[in-house]
């Protein structure tokens, strides 16, 4: 059972269906792990969305129920990812929305990549 507030994964959700061809999406990278694409709303110069294959709904429940080697899979994957979009240098930010509180509006594990720009304070202030 998935982990986290969010309920049971829903099959049907935007990511879901990307992963399964569905819906076209503009890919950055991919291996048999992650899927990696730029976000359709960006909000930086880059914005792309790190996504692991199996269905996770959020980052609490990947966290938990993810293997190790998936995890550091992700994460090492996440990292080349930026280095091939040439952000070492000028920097970027990562975040990841989990439940209602951070606004998850797709119920399927990702993390943003934000970078191209000085993106400015972390959180809006209040
Ligand atoms: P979050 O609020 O963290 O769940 O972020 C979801 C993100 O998914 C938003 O930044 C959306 O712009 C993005 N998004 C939604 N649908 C698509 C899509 N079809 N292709 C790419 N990005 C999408």
């Amino acid at each position: 059972m998935p982990v986290s507030g969010l309920g049971a994964y829903d099959p049907d959700n935007v990511f879901a269906r990307i992963l399964r061809g569905e819906i076209p999406c503009r890919r950055v990278f991919e291996d048999d792990h992650v899927l990696a694409f730029h976000d359709i709303r960006p909000l930086a110069p880059v914005h792309v969305l790190v996504i692991p294959k199996r269905p996770y709904v959020s980052f609490a429940d990947f966290s938990a129920r993810a293997g190790d080697a998936e995890i550091a899979g992700f994460t090492r994957a996440l990292g080349r990812i930026a280095a091939t979009l040439g952000l070492d240098e000028a920097g970027y930010r990562v975040l990841s929305n989990m439940g209602a509180d951070a606004g998850q509006e797709v119920p399927h594990f990702h993390v943003h990549l934000f970078g191209g720009a000085p993106l400015g304070p972390m959180l809006a202030p209040g």
